[in-house]
């Protein structure tokens, strides 16, 4: 299964929150995480391998977008920050959207998403 992690910089503290309290899980070895550049770098840094795409300004959430619309992606965390304002929101809206087109579950605040992360693995 890959997943995708993207925190915007409000959210960053959060994202590797989440990653620290479920890090067994994430480093099972059916799961494949990409993430944009940033971000990944956070995650690496919490412990786990992730594939690291562009930064987000530069790409990044448009290149997990091309992930969700070809079928690669199963599931997506996307920790918004809905108190600041980003130069790439259309990348931001168009990753949404495309989950959305393609029915893969999204989360965009930890509670959603511890949530979703136990549904994902419950199999
Ligand atoms: P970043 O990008 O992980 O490179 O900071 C996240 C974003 O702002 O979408």
């Amino acid at each position: 299964m890959k997943i995708a992690l993207i925190a915007h910089d409000g959210k960053k503290a959060d994202m590797v929150g989440f990653v620290r309290d479920h890090l067994s899980l994430f480093q099972r070895e059916d799961i494949e995480l990409i993430a944009t550049g940033t971000t990944g770098t956070f995650v690496e840094k919490a412990g786990l391998r992730v594939h690291r795409m562009l930064s987000g300004p530069l790409g990044g959430d448009a290149q997990i977008a091309t992930e969700v619309a070809e079928g690669r992606v199963q599931a997506v965390f996307f920790f918004r920050d809905p108190l600041d304002k980003h130069p790439h929101e259309p990348d931001v809206a168009m990753l949404m959207r495309l989950c959305d087109v393609h029915n893969v579950p999204l989360a965009t605040n930890p509670a959603t998403a511890r949530l979703m992360f136990e549904g994902l693995l419950k199999d």
